[in-house]
């Protein structure tokens, strides 16, 4: 592996000339955070195989990446401000590979206003692993968090829900569903609509494991239940069809991963816009006081789920 010049000619551009990356040239980068701020830190590891299928052009790998991480960042309310990248590739590796590689990020740094801080490269034995760690900044103690949810609260989503879940079943079946799939390769970080909705909502993450399994988690962080409406989750037309033609239960949607969307929960007195920036926000239910998650059909009746979403192990 090439690896000293793939960094002169393809990740010392991703700088910026930012000094906290110090060209790439030191062991590691330094970061002043402005007065008043906080630094918002996550990292997310993709694998081949796991998180992307095997032969995923390197382009859709990097967008994805950088995108998962940047999610993070929003759903706790943060700007994002730098990343490092642990890249792991096996030997064979092309400089062709490489090069669409880094102009992904490139372009996904200019979509996000972020820049490339460090990281490393390693020859991988089997596989491709990428692990990004992003750094966000947020006022200070004004980030958002699972835990500050209130019995009472509305709950809500931004955008659609099983977009990325039904996008990854119609790849994996050669089913044609291009938005579906677009949708799963390229999930959006709902940097924007965190940062606006901040100051009027309570406890806030982003779903990346499934909708019942994320809200479970804000309700163990919250110390709070959860009672929301299967048929108030919001579908795109594209993913009602798709469910439609495929005969897929709309539950498996609230379970599947891949969203990235906001789930957040607001005082019910909050106003919450129906949209910001053409992006949907719907109210699919509240957070109770009996600590117990609760899914209802159109006609009240309660609903038993099987599979909460996507487990890690
Ligand atoms: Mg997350």
């Amino acid at each position: 592996m090439r690896e000293f010049d793939w960094i002169a000619r393809y990740f010392r551009p991703l700088t910026l000339g930012y000094e906290s990356a110090l060209n790439l040239q030191d062991d590691a980068a330094l970061i002043s955070v402005p007065d008043g701020q906080q630094l918002v830190i996550t990292t997310d590891t993709l694998i081949e195989g796991v998180h992307f299928l095997v032969d995923t052009a390197p382009a859709d790998i990097a967008r994805k990446a950088l995108a998962v991480n940047l999610s993070d960042l929003a759903a706790m309310g943060a700007a994002p401000y730098a990343y490092s990248l642990a890249l792991s590739i096996p030997k064979n590796t092309t400089d062709e590979w490489i090069k669409s590689y880094s102009d992904a990020l490139h372009a996904m740094q200019n979509m996000y206003g972020c820049f490339l801080l460090g990281g490393d490269s390693i020859a991988s034995p089997a596989g491709i692993s990428i692990t990004i760690t992003a750094y966000g900044l947020v006022n200070h103690g004004a980030a958002l968090t699972r835990s500050a949810g209130v019995a009472g609260d509305a709950l809500y989503v931004t955008g659609t829900i099983g977009d990325g879940f039904l996008g990854l079943h119609a790849l994996e079946n050669h089913h044609a569903a291009p938005e579906l799939i677009a949708r799963y390769l390229y999930p959006h970080a709902r940097i924007a609509i965190a940062q606006q909705l901040a100051p009027n909502i309570h406890a806030c993450m982003d779903i990346s494991d499934g909708l019942m399994q994320d809200l479970g988690h804000i309700c163990a962080a919250s110390d709070v239940g959860a009672a929301i409406g299967l048929h108030d989750v919001p579908l795109s037309d594209a993913a009602h069809d798709y469910i439609h033609q495929h005969r897929i239960p709309l539950t498996s949607l609230c379970s599947g991963g891949d969203d990235y969307e906001l789930l957040f929960s607001a005082p019910s007195h909050a106003r919450i816009p129906n949209a910001i920036d053409g992006v949907a926000i719907t109210k699919i239910g509240e957070l109770t006081s009996d600590k117990i998650m609760r899914v209802f059909d159109e006609n009240n009746q309660l609903i038993v789920l099987d599979k909460k979403g996507y487990q890690h192990f």
